[in-house]
C-alpha cells in the first residue's frame, strides 16, 4: 500500500499514521519529498487488515493499494497459458474452438438439425440454453430437464461437446450430469453461491461478464471457481451495457489482450450477445479471432425469425458455414488453427 499524507502535516500527525501500520501489521517505510510524505507499507494486503480506511484520517490525502485483489487467476500466480479440457478437446491451445447452436433448446428436431450443421461446418462444441435467464417471466423459461436430455441426445449423434447454463445453486448436480461445460451467465456473474456450487461440480465453467461488471470484478468473480478448487475456467466476454442503442451490448474486445495480460486463462468471445445483431456477428467473430480469443460462442437457428428468444441475433444454418469459411483467414493470420 501506498499512503500519500496532505502537504505540511505535523511530526505528531505523522508519527500516529505509522503507528496505526506498525498496529495492521504492516512495515512503513517513508520517503519524505519536499512538498509532501509518501508512506510505503510493506505487507500482504490479502492477509492483512486493510489500510484503506486511512483514507479518512484528516492528515492523509490518499491510500493505493499495489497488490492485486485476485491471485489464483493472475498471470503472475502462473506465467504460462493455461488450458482447459473438454472431453477430447483442449480449449486455450493452438486450436480456436467454435461452440455454436441456439440460444434456447426448442425441440428435438431444432436442436439435433442445428447440432448436425454446425458440426458439418467446423463446430466441435454444441451451446444451447435449457434454462433460461429471461428478463421477464412471460417469456420462454427454457424446456428444463427436458432440454438436457435432448442436449445429451444431439451430444450421442453428434459427438459435439456440449455447454449449457447453470441458474440455481440446487440445479448444479443435475446440469453437470448432462453437460461438458457449465454456463454462468452474464446475469449470474456475480452470484457466488452459484459460482461456488457450480465450481464443485468440477466441471469446466465458462464465465460469462456481467451486463456492468468492471474486469476487475469479473476476474474476482473467476477466483471464486480456483479458489474452490476447480482450475478450469474460461472467461466469455458477451457486451457491457453503454449508452449505445445501434447494438443490444457494447461488445469489449479490448478485454481480450487484457484477459491474456492479467491472467493466465483462456478467453471465449460471444458476438451474439455482444451485438444482438446477426448481421454484425461475422465481422465481430473476424475481430475477436484477430486479437487472440481462444473461443467463440455463436448463436446458431434453423429459423431465427420464428426462435423462441434471441431471434434477432442468431445466424441461420446457411450463413453459418459462411463464416466458419471467412474465419479461416483470419485464424491462420492469428497463428491458430
Ligand atoms: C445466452 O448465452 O443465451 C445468454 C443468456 O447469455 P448472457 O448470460 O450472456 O446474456
Ligand atoms: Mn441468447
Amino acid at each position: 500500500m501506498i499512503i500519500v499524507l496532505k502537504p505540511r502535516i505535523s511530526k505528531p500527525e505523522e508519527r500516529a499514521v505509522l503507528q496505526e501500520i506498525r498496529k495492521l501489521g504492516y512495515i512503513p517505510h517513508v520517503m519524505r519529498g519536499v512538498a509532501r510524505t509518501v508512506i510505503g507499507a510493506i505487507g500482504d494486503e490479502r492477509t492483512h487488515q486493510s489500510l484503506e480506511t486511512l483514507v479518512t484520517w484528516p492528515q492523509v490525502e490518499s491510500v493505493m493499494p499495489i497488490q492485486k485483489r485476485y491471485k489464483l487467476v493472475s498471470r503472475e500466480a502462473h506465467p504460462a497459458n493455461s488450458t482447459v479440457q473438454v472431453r477430447e478437446h483442449v480449449i486455450g491451445g493452438k486450436k480456436i474452438h467454435v461452440m455454436a447452436g441456439p440460444c434456447s433448446v426448442e425441440s428435438e428436431r431444432q436442436l439435433l438439425q442445428t447440432a448436425e450443421a454446425v458440426k458439418a461446418a467446423g463446430a466441435t462444441m454444441l451451446r444451447g440454453g435449457a434454462f433460461k435467464p429471461r428478463t421477464s417471466p412471460y417469456e420462454f423459461q427454457g424446456l428444463g430437464k427436458k432440454g438436457l436430455k435432448l442436449l445429451a441426445r444431439a451430444r450421442r449423434e453428434t459427438g459435439l461437446a456440449v455447454i449449457t447454463e447453470l441458474l440455481s445453486e440446487q440445479q448444479a448436480e443435475l446440469v453437470a450430469e448432462y453437460t461438458d461445460i457449465i454456463q454462468i451467465g452474464a446475469r449470474n456473474s456475480q452470484n457466488f453461491q452459484l459460482l461456488i456450487a457450480a465450481a464443485r461440480t468440477g466441471k469446466p465453467i465458462l464465465l460469462k461478464r456481467g451486463l456492468s461488471m468492471k474486469i476487475e470484478e469479473w476476474l474476482l468473480a473467476g477466483e471464486y471457481v480456483l479458489a474452490n478448487e476447480n482450475p478450469n475456467l474460461l472467461f466469455c466476454e458477451r457486451g457491457i451495457r453503454t449508452f449505445e442503442t445501434y447494438t443490444r451490448n457494447t461488445l469489449d474486445l479490448a478485454t481480450i489482450p487484457i484477459i491474456k495480460q492479467e491472467s493466465h486463462l483462456p478467453i471465449v468471445i460471444d458476438p451474439s450477445q455482444g451485438a444482438g445483431r446477426a448481421d454484425l456477428v461475422i465481422a465481430l467473430c473476424k475481430g475477436a479471432v484477430a486479437m487472440g480469443a481462444d473461443a467463440l460462442l455463436i448463436e446458431v437457428h434453423p429459423n431465427p425469425a420464428e426462435a423462441w428468444s434471441d431471434g434477432a441475433q442468431q445466424v441461420s444454418l446457411e450463413v453459418f458455414p459462411k463464416l466458419m469459411r471467412e474465419l479461416q483467414p483470419f485464424i491462420a493470420a492469428a497463428g491458430r488453427e
